[in-house]
């Protein structure tokens, strides 16, 4: 990577990490074999869970968590507004709709109150996500899933190394889903985790990942059979291990890379309040947030400039700012095919044309931070200036 540009997500693959892939490259196994089972223990261990099913990609993980809780057509999945739109799109695959859910204007979580105002006698599960890496309001969701006889799963795809009151995050919901994308907390290239502490739910996912069957490959050849059975319409989810390994190696690093994120956070906060009109999210009490993204708004009746401007500005100055997100529910396939609009969910919508994610990743030094400060507060002073 050339020395001036600073992206806002950058995996970090030392030497340590490319001996333990080439190791197994080179092994009898290569997709399905020891490593995976080893990195299923030591996330689902890591993540406070009992169970962890390791499959080819994040979206992969959160279609294998539809597929177990049961969703199919007809049924209700609530989701929020403000997330990747993976998180909706697994409910449709599974023939599900996902019902929009609008968010709390200080943290951009799942507001619990308009939750529970979209429970319908169709609803099945919610499906939480733990926006940039701060925990729901599980408590809050918990009640109104127990109440209504619900599922009640986590997108945690930004929220791994993430506690509420002291529990994992994985403790909080039935079924818990990781990604390890480049961009993640961990990285396997490609890959992501379902984990749970219910036997049954792992047992069903393990089978939808390899085509609905009872044994994988590895499982016959150590028993002397052939002979296998499908039994539900699976797909092919499976992760290798050779990624697994990497994977392995990724998670030894975890506590050291939240620690370094958690101090980069504790630097933005006190560096940005100089700044008129950027606001960084509310974290709640009890939070131990993992800062997958650290994502300000910029108030354009405070600073006189627009989200895109300070975006434009700063992808000049080669600072690899970014957006999390457009609400899904305004992606043009929501709204031609289910209909959504603009309205549903005002406090996303709102913050959709507010938010800016900064540079955050354990890689990132405290003068390259200090840069992306410094170009902020004069893109801010150039533009307003120029209004
Ligand atoms: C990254 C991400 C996903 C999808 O993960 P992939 O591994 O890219 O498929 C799903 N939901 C959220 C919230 C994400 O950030």
């Amino acid at each position: 990577m050339d020395q001036k540009n600073i992206p806002y997500a950058r995996q970090l693959v030392d030497d340590e990490d490319v001996a333990a892939a080439a190791a197994v490259l080179q092994g009898d196994w290569l997709t399905t074999g020891p490593e995976v089972g080893r990195f299923e223990a030591e996330l689902a261990e890591y993540a406070g869970a009992r169970h962890g099913v390791a499959v080819c990609n994040g979206t992969a993980a959160l279609d294998c968590a539809m597929h177990a809780l049961g969703i199919g057509p007809g049924d209700e999945v609530i989701v929020p507004a403000m997330t990747f739109v993976a998180t909706a799109n697994c409910v449709l695959y599974n023939g599900g709709l996902p019902v929009f859910a609008d968010v709390d204007p200080d943290t951009l979580l799942m507001d619990p109150v308009h939750v529970e105002s979209l429970v319908t006698p169709r609803t099945r599960a919610v499906l939480a996500v733990d926006y940039a890496g701060q925990p729901c309001d599980y408590a809050a969701l918990r009640r109104i899933t127990v109440r209504h006889g619900l599922a009640l799963a986590d997108d945690a795809c930004h929220s791994l190394g993430a506690s509420l009151e002291g529990s994992p995050v994985s403790a909080l919901a039935d079924v818990t889903v990781f990604s390890f994308h480049p961009v993640k907390h961990i990285t396997t290239g490609e890959g992501g985790m379902i984990v749970t502490s219910d036997e049954a739910l792992a047992s069903a996912m393990r089978r939808h990942r390899n085509h609905g069957i009872d044994l994988d490959a590895r499982q016959r050849e150590g028993m002397g059979r052939y002979a296998y059975d499908m039994t539900s319409l699976g797909r092919n989810y499976r992760l290798t291990d050779f990624q697994s390994a990497l994977g392995r190696s990724q998670l030894r690093k975890m506590p050291a890379w939240i620690a370094r994120r958690r101090q980069l956070a504790a630097r933005y906060d006190a560096l940005l309040p100089g700044l008129a009109g950027v606001v960084s999210l509310g974290v709640r009490a009890g939070v131990g947030h993992a800062y997958h993204l650290y994502v300000v708004r910029i108030d354009p009746d405070a600073c006189g400039v627009t989200r895109d401007d300070v975006f434009n500005g700063m992808r000049e100055q080669g600072i690899g700012v970014n957006v999390h997100y457009l609400p899904t529910h305004l992606h043009t396939y929501y709204r031609e095919r289910l209909g959504t609009a603009p309205g549903m969910c005002p406090v996303a919508e709102r913050a959709g044309g507010q938010v800016l994610s900064l540079p955050m990743y354990p890689g990132l030094s405290d003068a390259q931070q200090d840069r992306v400060v410094e170009i902020l507060a004069a893109v801010l002073a150039r533009s307003g200036a120029s209004k």
